[in-house]
């Protein structure tokens, strides 16, 4: 699909996608549903799947244009959840030319896109929902333990340990 369709189907006004996402990485917590929906891409934070099965996105191709639909486990915590919808909006920020229907995410983010595309969405996932300019300003101001760190950015303790780590500010 060209980026001139793009645009006109989800009314974007020719903006690209990562321009799209840019526009909600300027406060925290993210507004992840509505960089979704900005993007035109539907979403079910509830959705029954397997107990294995973290989350998923499809792709609907339609006589007006093509859809994507994502699904997280509703069955999952909030904080899983959230990433799990951070993962898939990166799947289809990076990988959409490769989801054929449907893509499917284990419970250890592992897909049939294989490894190296799968380190990739969880890369994307943790800068959309930490962006580095907005933690290093938090980490600026004073806030050096994890835990609150986490609650701003709702994550969870383990995803921004990790960040953290990736930004290098260490205490
Ligand atoms: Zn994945």
């Amino acid at each position: 699909m060209s980026a001139a369709l793009f645009a006109d189907r989800v009314g974007l006004a020719y903006r690209t996608p990562m321009e799209v996402v840019g526009g909600f990485l300027d406060r925290a917590p993210v507004p992840l549903l509505d960089m979704a929906a900005a993007l035109g891409l539907s979403v079910d934070m509830g959705a029954s799947l397997p107990a294995g099965i973290s989350g998923q996105i499809t792709h609907i191709r339609r006589a007006d244009g093509d859809r994507y639909h994502i699904d997280v486990n509703g069955q999952d915590g909030a904080a899983r959840r959230r990433f799990t919808l951070a993962h898939e909006i990166a799947h289809f920020l990076l990988h959409r030319a490769f989801l054929d229907d449907a893509l499917t995410d284990d419970r250890m983010y592992r897909s049939r896109l294989g490894d190296v595309m799968e380190r990739q969405a969880n890369r994307l996932a943790a800068q959309l929902l930490m962006p580095a300019n907005l933690v290093r300003v938090a980490w600026n101001a004073g806030a050096r333990d994890v835990a609150s760190l986490a609650r701003t950015f709702d994550v969870s303790g383990q995803a921004m340990e990790i960040r953290l780590r990736e930004l290098g500010l260490e205490g």
